[in-house]
């Protein structure tokens, strides 16, 4: 897993798209070009 950089993070509004599954929560997982990863909405 890549840390979140803050620097960038901040710099632009993500853009999420389509990640894979996450195997613990069961959710989906959606990450920006920048790195950052969240669950599915
Ligand atoms: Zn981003």
């Amino acid at each position: 897993m890549v840390p979140t950089d803050l620097r960038s993070s901040w710099l632009h509004l993500h853009w999420y798209h389509w990640a894979g599954h996450d195997a613990f929560s069961g959710s989906t997982l959606y990450a920006c070009r920048c790195g950052v990863v969240r669950p599915g909405f």
